[in-house]
């Protein structure tokens, strides 16, 4: 049970206050009060934290194989590339020897390629410069492509016990709502004070363990849009819930506007039940990818394709998120009995069903998808009777 309501003594103050006169409170909590909230949470969460694979080490490796790859992802999701990855790169050093295209296939349907990209150029670069050894501190490890803050802080205080903080979008939630915290977390004087609570938060013992009580409540008892309160073990000394008040906060200023995009994708099939791909320079957002051939605008596409071969048709609709964007993608598909599409196209064709070992950004995936589940390895672009007595623009079922 909760020791004693730390609301009681600090929290009416809190509530209704200016910026400053906040700050003012704020200064003011005493260090029992604090030390009373992190020894609850770290109670509860020896008692309810789930049996997670990467709980059970403390190689700074392993840790932050976890990290990167539950960044925008479930736990669920995650468990089992977790361990086929350990199991294919059980080391730093397997990880760095092998190429990326090796990394990215293990990758594949996870999305966020961005992702596995600078965690492959991490340990290539340190397995050049440093044999290998991971630098053993989190001022270290932001050094490296691909680790922030937050990452540097979840790998050093788990690995090593170092005393530092994490701050996402869970501990966040949490905390602006433990602490009735008024203030827009879109301001970087808001997000500082909140890594500053975090930070005076932690024990100096294991804080590693507050850290992920912090993630492990934000995952599954303060949830953004219904916190379970009741089951909660800060809940009486939640300045939100006593004001009943929890989905006031995190404060935001931003409205986050979206901007819709249609863009089009085209499935080229030759004879053969092979799909033509093109693989996405290096340096880009997609980099190292493959891609089924995509426009911008679906007039683009019918351009280009007019005088080469039978008119696109349509197969699907993809919908998805992409920063500021929403994107309708528009998905056609036609025949291509030729060795290349198109001499300035460079890509190659991949048999159907070898699609799901590719590496896509994740609305191509669900064309590879959509076309493993098509019935017929031929049907319906390529009829028994014959591609010449195909109807032109025929629309599929
Ligand atoms: S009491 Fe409710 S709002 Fe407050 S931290 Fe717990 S779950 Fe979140």
């Amino acid at each position: 049970m909760f020791p004693l309501s730390l609301f009681s003594i600090f929290h009416p103050p809190l509530v209704g206050l200016s910026p400053t006169q906040y700050d003012t409170a704020m200064r003011k909590l005493s260090s029992s009060s604090l030390t009373k909230l992190s020894r609850s949470l770290l109670r509860w969460y020896s008692r309810h934290k789930r049996d997670l694979p990467w709980r059970h080490t403390r190689d700074p490796y392993r840790i932050w194989v976890s990290e990167i790859m539950l960044q925008q992802t479930q736990v669920a999701t995650v468990i089992p590339y977790y361990e086929r990855w350990l199991k294919t790169f059980p080391t730093l050093s397997s990880l760095a020897r092998a190429p990326l295209s090796k990394a990215l296939e293990l990758w594949a349907g996870l999305g966020y390629y961005r992702r596995v990209r600078m965690f492959h150029e991490a340990v290539s670069y340190l397995q050049r410069e440093f044999r290998g050894k991971i630098p053993g501190s989190s001022e270290g490890l932001r050094k490296l492509p691909g680790i922030g803050r937050y990452t540097a802080g979840a790998i050093a205080s788990i690995a090593w016990g170092e005393k530092t903080p994490v701050l996402d979008g869970n501990v966040i939630r949490i905390l602006t709502r433990i602490f009735a915290l008024a203030q827009s977390v879109d301001r970087p004087a808001t997000l500082e004070k909140l890594w500053s609570i975090a930070a005076s938060l932690l024990p100096g013992k294991n804080p590693g363990d507050l850290n992920q009580a912090l993630m492990e409540l934000g995952a599954t008892v303060c949830f953004p849009s219904n916190p379970q309160c009741a089951r909660c073990p800060v809940r009486k000394s939640c300045a939100a819930r006593q004001k009943g008040r929890e989905l006031f906060y995190p404060v935001r200023s931003r409205k986050n506007r979206s901007e819709k995009l249609r863009m089009a994708a085209l499935v080229l099939r030759n004879p053969k039940n092979e799909v033509w791909l093109e693989k996405q320079p290096r340096q880009g957002r997609w980099g190292g990818l493959w891609m089924f051939p995509f426009w911008m605008h679906k007039k683009e596409m019918l351009e280009e394709f007019r005088s080469s071969g039978p008119r696109p048709v349509p197969f699907l609709t993809v919908s998805h998120a992409f920063t500021k964007y929403r994107i309708t993608l528009e998905v056609f598909e036609s025949l291509c009995e030729k060795k290349t599409p198109r001499k300035d196209r460079y890509g190659r064709w991949f048999p159907v069903a070898k699609l799901a070992r590719i590496a896509f950004p994740s609305p191509h995936r669900e064309i590879a998808r959509a076309l493993a589940v098509r019935k017929g390895p031929l049907d319906p672009l390529f009829p028994k009777r014959g591609l010449a007595e195909r109807k032109p623009g025929a629309r599929l079922t």
